[in-house]
């Protein structure tokens, strides 16, 4: 399914045009080709309509459908509410026969016929079934890496549940699955499910609106969130636009927001003032901020390691049980410090004395599935370690022994003497401090030492 028609709704270009520009990056970059069709009307919105007139509602959401069908296209929104209607206009239509002949007769006049053979998928549903994690993650060139993002659904994507069959209701993973493969981690909350509450703002309760809005998003500021994700454009104005609302009213929270196809364009290549992410109310700069510099640490890490593969080890963390440390040195957990790599805090992995507790027994390597292991990753952070001055008083000690005797330990003499063990032949550590320079090499060591 890339050939689709789209349906805009009224609130996205009413309100948030870049939400449209973005939404249209997304689809170009991931090469689907969709068709605006003339003569739509709002969907329409569902509590408002509905409440008025039942019959107008199904009427015109049919109507809509049935444009979309004489063009002979399955249909994708960017939209929780139109989503939401179109889903309860199928689902009622399919049983309620008699309703769909009468609004059929209607459409005639229109030289309209609405079947409900059409499918109709919301744009995250689109992503996470026909394109899937994988792909949309192969086209990001600056992924998130060491962002924490967290999602909010919407109710109207997920609920409810015998009209729109896609992720549990209660329970949803897949939105998380494209930002956890846009490399970001994405940080569960008590609130997630909890609905954005904008509706109340529609029916007069503005206190109840901000109520709902100031739960959710100290809730997200508890949790050091960076940044949250909608797919609503009801949602985004919530907690863009009303959140705003409460900074002006000198509320501390600051979460900046973005729409799924805004993250999607950014690790796509595609620059903030393209999308227009100015025009948001919340200042979406500190993300962007922490985004780039993330990078930087990123290409300093990637310098010295498969990025890749660490990024396997920090969402695997299999062989934890099977490391001899961890079992007698609960201090010691390998997948924390490849955690900590990934999520950019390369000094303060180095500067860990935990570092030196690896003991390179390659069991993590024998026991993974996919051959990777963390032997390699620890002895190259001690090699890092050393050249930072951050290292047991023993490494260099140890060092110097070797590169000035060629040992680490002289024979016993004595001891041997006594077991009537001859003595050894001399051991080639002169020819090992003339091959290596040695002098330097331990005048390099013992000046780091000093720092
Ligand atoms: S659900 Fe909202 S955005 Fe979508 S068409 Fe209706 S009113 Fe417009
Ligand atoms: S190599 Fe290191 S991390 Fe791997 S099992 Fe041995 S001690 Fe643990
Ligand atoms: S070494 Fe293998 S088993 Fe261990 S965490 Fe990494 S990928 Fe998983």
């Amino acid at each position: 399914m890339k050939e689709f028609a789209v349906f805009w709704g009224c609130t996205i270009p009413a309100r948030f045009p870049f939400i449209e520009k973005s939404v249209r990056v997304m689809f170009d970059d991931l090469g689907a080709q969709i068709h605006e069709l003339p003569g739509h009307t709002c969907c329409p919105e569902g509590t408002l309509v509905k409440a008025n007139d039942p019959d107008s509602f199904f009427t015109a959401a049919a109507r809509n459908l049935a444009i979309v069908e004489k063009a002979g296209w399955d249909l994708v929104t960017p939209c929780n509410g139109c989503y939401s209607t179109f889903k309860e206009c199928q689902s009622h239509l399919k049983t309620h026969w008699r309703e769909r002949d009468t609004i059929n007769d209607r459409l005639a006049t229109e030289d309209l016929h609405y079947d409900g053979t059409l499918q109709v998928v919301h744009f995250a549903e689109w992503l996470s079934e026909h394109m899937g994690p994988g792909l949309i993650a192969s086209k990001a060139k600056k992924p998130f890496w060491g962002m924490n993002i967290a999602v909010h659904y919407g109710c109207h994507l997920l609920r409810p549940q015998p009209a729109v069959k896609w992720d549990d209701p209660l329970h949803p993973t897949k939105v998380e699955a494209i930002v956890t493969a846009l490399g970001a981690t994405v940080v569960d909350y008590p609130t997630k499910m909890q609905c954005c509450g904008g509706y109340l703002d529609r029916v007069g309760e503005r206190e109840g609106s901000l109520a709902f809005n100031r739960r959710k998003l100290y809730d997200l500021q508890n949790h050091q969130v960076d940044a949250l994700i909608t797919v609503c454009p009801s949602c985004f104005q919530q907690f863009d636009l009303n959140q705003a609302a409460l900074q002006r009213a000198n509320e501390p929270i600051h979460i900046p927001v973005l729409y799924l196809s805004e993250l999607i364009g950014l690790a796509y290549g595609h620059s903030p003032d393209e999308l227009g992410m100015d025009m948001h109310r919340v200042s979406v700069q500190p993300f962007l901020d922490k985004w780039e510099a993330r990078s930087v640490e990123k290409s300093r890490l990637a310098q010295d390691f498969d990025v890749s593969l660490l990024n396997k080890c920090d969402t695997c963390r299999a062989c934890k049980d099977d490391c001899p440390v961890c079992k007698v040195d609960p201090k010691f957990d390998p997948c924390d410090m490849i955690g900590q790599l990934v999520s950019g805090e390369i000094d303060e992995v180095l500067d860990d004395p935990n570092v030196w507790k690896c003991l390179e027994c390659y069991t993590c390597l024998e026991m993974c599935h996919s051959d990777i292991g963390m032997a390699e990753t620890f002895r190259k952070l001690k090699e890092l370690a050393i050249v930072r001055g951050s290292r047991p008083d023993s490494i260099p000690q140890s060092y110097e022994m070797f590169m000035t005797t060629g040992t680490l330990g002289k024979p016993k003499e004595g001891a041997r003497k006594k077991l009537g063990l001859g003595p050894l032949p001399p051991t080639g550590g002169d020819a090992v401090k003339k091959l290596m320079g040695c002098d330097a090499v331990i005048a390099a060591c013992d000046s780091e030492g000093e720092e």
